[in-house]
C-alpha cells in the first residue's frame, strides 16, 4: 500500500524514516516481546503508520506504550492492546469483520491489511467522517464506516465473521451476539471504568462459549443521547 506521508513530514520536523524506527522498536518491545506470535499481525503492526491517526501535535508520542487522547473525550488504544485483540480472532483474508468504535481508525486499519473487509461503527459524527477522510487518502478501500450507535449492530451487513468492540458496555449487546455467523468469535471488553474484562466469545452449534483473557480499561459505550450502556 502506498502512504501519502506529506503530513508526516511537516509535522515537527520528523521524517517517514524516524517513523519507520519507532515503529519497528515498537513492533519489538511492545509486542513481540510480550508474546504476539502471529506473523501477519505483526506484519501489520509494522506496515500502518500508526502517527497518521492521531492528531499533528501528538505525533511523536504515536509509538509510544500508552493510549492517546484523540478528541471528544476518547482515545487509540495502546498499540499492545490493538495487537492482542486482532490477534486472538486469528484474522485470514477471507473474513469480513465488524468493529464498534472505529476512533482513530487504526484499529479498523490494521484488520483491512489482514481481512476481506471491515466494517466500523462510530457513535461521534466528527470522529467517524475524519476516520473516513483517512481511509480514503490512504486508499483503505475495504474499510466501510458508519455514524451511528454500534450497540445495535450493522444488519443489513451482518452476519459477520469476527466482530471487535473497543468500547465498553456492561454487558454483551444482544444484537452483536445475532450477528456472529456459525464457528465466529467476538472480542469485546465488558465492565464499568473500574472493574473491566476482555472477553472472548466463540458462537459453537449456536452457542456462546465464553472466556475471560485480560484485565482492561477502555472508554464506555454510548448512545447517541451520550448515555452509558
Ligand atoms: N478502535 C479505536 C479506539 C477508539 S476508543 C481506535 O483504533 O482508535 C472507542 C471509540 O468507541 C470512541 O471513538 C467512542 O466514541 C466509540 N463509541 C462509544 N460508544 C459507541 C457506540 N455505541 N457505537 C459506536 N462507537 C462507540
Amino acid at each position: 500500500m502506498i502512504w501519502n506521508n506529506s503530513g508526516a513530514q511537516q509535522s515537527g520536523g520528523e521524517t517517514s524514516e524516524t517513523y519507520t524506527r519507532q515503529r519497528t522498536q515498537m513492533v519489538k518491545e511492545q509486542i513481540i516481546r510480550r508474546g504476539i506470535s502471529d506473523p501477519n499481525v505483526i506484519r501489520a503492526m509494522m506496515t500502518v503508520p500508526r502517527h497518521l491517526f492521531v492528531d499533528e501535535e501528538d505525533r511523536n508520542e504515536a509509538y509510544e506504550d500508552h493510549p492517546i487522547g484523540i478528541g471528544e473525550g476518547q482515545t487509540i488504544s495502546q498499540p499492545y492492546i490493538v495487537a492482542f485483540m486482532t490477534e486472538v480472532l486469528k484474522p485470514d483474508s477471507t473474513m469480513r469483520v465488524l468493529e464498534i468504535g472505529t476512533g482513530s481508525g487504526y484499529q479498523a486499519a490494521i484488520l483491512a491489511e489482514l481481512c476481506d473487509s471491515v466494517f466500523t461503527i462510530e457513535v461521534f459524527e466528527s470522529l467517524g467522517e475524519k476516520a473516513k477522510r483517512l481511509f480514503s487518502s490512504m486508499e483503505y478501500h475495504n474499510i466501510q464506516v458508519k455514524v451511528g450507535d454500534g450497540y445495535l449492530g450493522w444488519a443489513e451487513k451482518a452476519p459477520f465473521d469476527a466482530i471487535i468492540v473497543t468500547c465498553a458496555p456492561t454487558h454483551i449487546p444482544e444484537p452483536l451476539k445475532k450477528e456472529l455467523k456459525e464457528g465466529a468469535r467476538m472480542i469485546i471488553p465488558v465492565g464499568n471504568f473500574y472493574n473491566q474484562e476482555l472477553i472472548l466469545l466463540e458462537k459453537k452449534e449456536g452457542k456462546l462459549i465464553r472466556q475471560n483473557v485480560l484485565p482492561v480499561r477502555f472508554v464506555p459505550m454510548i448512545d447517541t443521547k451520550g448515555n452509558k450502556y
